[in-house]
This record gives structure tokens, sequence and C-alpha cells, in this order.
């Protein structure tokens, strides 16, 4: 089901543009996805931005979490004993 929606710029209010659209195939269905900007090149760059931050402290919460997973985890007395004769 696909409806037509207006996308409208988070910081300005103006109706965004679009810059490209693009089919992408996942497993059985094609999906399409639209890229939109801001008319505002200006307010396109700060969306822009802030989005790269959002992304990079999103990935960051997850390295930090594997991380602390990882070292939950770790236990230095049970080191497994057949990678010894796979590597032989
Ligand atoms: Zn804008």
């Amino acid at each position: 089901m696909q409806k037509a929606y207006k996308n409208v710029c988070c910081r300005c209010g103006k109706e965004r543009i679009v810059k490209r659209v693009w089919k992408e195939r996942i497993g059985n269905s094609v999906v399409e996805n639209t890229e939109t900007v801001c008319p505002d090149k200006e307010c396109q760059k700060i969306v822009d931005r802030d989005l790269k931050k959002q992304k990079n402290k999103r990935l960051q919460m997850e390295k930090r979490k594997e991380e602390s997973l990882r070292k939950r985890k770790k236990k230095p007395n049970t080191l497994p004993l057949k990678r010894k004769y796979r590597y032989n």
C-alpha cells in the first residue's frame, strides 16, 4: 500500500523536494525509496549535519554496548580448546 504524503522539513516547515527516487530489492519485493531535501540549501546543510551527529551518536552507543557485552562475556579461564586442533 502506498500513499502520497507530504514531506515537510523538520527545521523550517517548507515542503521538501524530491532529490532522487530509486528502487531497492529487499527479499522478494521491490521497495521504492525517495530522498528528499529542503529547498533551502543552508537549512538542508544543518539538517544533514544533525542527522550525521545523531547517527554518530547512535553508532557510538552501539559500539559501547557491544564492548561492555564483550567484556562481560569474557571469561579468562574458558578458552575454547577446539581451536587448538582446528588451526593445526
Ligand atoms: Zn528546511
